[in-house]
């Protein structure tokens, strides 16, 4: 009987080959191992090379992702450099113009150094996408939606273009999580996750992931993840492999309250536009719709008066002002001045990036307290001052 995404959070082989049968994987934290003999090696030498306690939470990733084999990183950068060290000096990376500002500072910092050519297009349009297309592009790297701007992409038609001049499409699927999306199912070659955000969802690791169907491809992240020594360690494993059982759970309640919040903003006179993909007028609702199992717990928005966005941030109570998202701790912050001040201010104003975002992630708190919150920091934000009438 094939079994639920939801039952195979929960039930997979949490101890291959353990004689007590735990319930719960041990946590092997060894950075050795003993070998038979000097000409006979075991299953596991070194833990940088393999652990157990990682191989079990690799080979539930894998299986989430619909992929054959998974990797995990001591961090999502980490996860996206792997997947950069594909491409070779000479060759090309297409990436999408909304990205993740560590992805920006390491593909615009060390890619370049290395001699690879990035070209950033707004992957929301394929066309575009095509024309950046030739026989030198060896990846094209996405988020869907992506981070900040929460744009939606075609994953499986932009990999059919991809894979049409020899390239590889990996989507960035941190904001979604295989819960909610599969890249891997509907047309990318690589999936990337930041474990930090949804799969661990405590705010308590760093951590990330690269799936991938192809048997030659995973070798040569495996390759990497061994070579430069970035995967995640045993204790991380551990912990992650504890809090992805609850994943479908926390996301579920998260996403309703996202929902809830989304609309709350956008009935307030001082907020501009409210970037989310769950409405259903969001310009890439019907794609979204396609390809993911629901909305997200990520949103930003503008305010009509830019200057109000930090004025909010500041006032909020219950909001942590931080950097990242998906945890089930409620998070608020400028991404112009955190997560995306690594791109430079001008190319911030060429992408029409608002210096005055907001960007929010839900988490489990009780909704209405967390309205409640905005609610006290919009007055706070405004006392004394006049709101500029908008749409509401
Ligand atoms: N990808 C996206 C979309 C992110 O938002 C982040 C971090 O915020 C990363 C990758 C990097 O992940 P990490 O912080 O785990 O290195």
């Amino acid at each position: 009987m094939t079994r639920r995404f939801n039952t195979r959070l929960i039930r997979f082989e949490a101890a291959p080959g353990d004689q007590h049968a735990p319930v719960s994987t041990p946590l092997y934290q060894t950075a050795t191992f003993e070998q038979p003999g000097a000409e006979e090696l075991g299953t596991y030498d070194y833990s940088r090379s393999g652990n157990p306690t990682r191989t079990v939470l690799e080979d539930l990733l894998a299986d989430l992702e619909g992929g054959s084999r998974a990797f995990a990183f001591s961090s999502g950068m980490a996860a996206v450099n792997a997947v950069t060290r594909l491409v070779s000096a000479g060759e090309a990376i297409v990436a999408g113009d909304d990205l993740y500002g560590g992805s920006y500072r390491l593909l615009a910092g060390a890619a370049a150094r290395q001699g690879i050519e990035v070209r950033w297009v707004d992957t929301t349009d394929p066309t575009v996408v095509a024309e950046a297309l030739d026989d030198r592009v060896r990846l094209v790297l996405l988020e869907t939606p992506s981070n900040p701007l929460l744009k939606v992409s075609d994953i499986e038609l932009i990999g059919r273009l991809a894979r049409s001049r020899g390239g590889l499409l990996a989507v960035d699927n941190s904001i979604m999580s295989p819960y909610l999306q599969k890249p891997l199912e509907i047309g990318a070659d690589i999936v990337i996750e930041s474990a930090t955000k949804a799969l661990s969802g405590h705010s308590d690791l760093t951590g990330g992931v690269v799936a991938v169907k192809d048997a030659e491809l995973a070798e040569r992240i495996y390759w990497t993840q061994n070579a430069e020594g970035t995967a995640l360690g045993p204790f991380e494993s551990w912990l992650l492999l504890r809090s992805v059982k609850t994943l479908a759970v926390r996301l579920d309640r998260q996403i309703a309250s996202a929902h809830r919040i989304a609309e709350y903003l956008r009935g307030r006179d001082e907020v501009k536009t409210v970037y989310y993909p769950g409405f259903d007028d969001h310009p890439g609702a019907e794609q979204h719709r396609r390809q993911a199992g629901g909305g997200c717990v990520v949103m930003s928005f503008e305010t009509q008066d830019e200057r109000a966005g930090q004025r909010i941030v500041d006032a909020t109570r219950i909001f942590t002002i931080a950097v990242s998202f998906g945890s089930v701790g409620s998070v608020v912050s400028l991404p112009c001045q955190i997560s995306h001040a690594a791109i430079p201010p001008e190319v911030r104003r060429a992408r029409a990036l608002p210096e005055g975002l907001v960007r929010l992630s839900v988490g489990l708190e009780d909704v209405n307290d967390l309205i409640g919150d905005l609610d006290r920091a919009f007055e706070l934000a405004y006392e004394g001052r006049e709101v500029e009438a908008g749409t509401p």
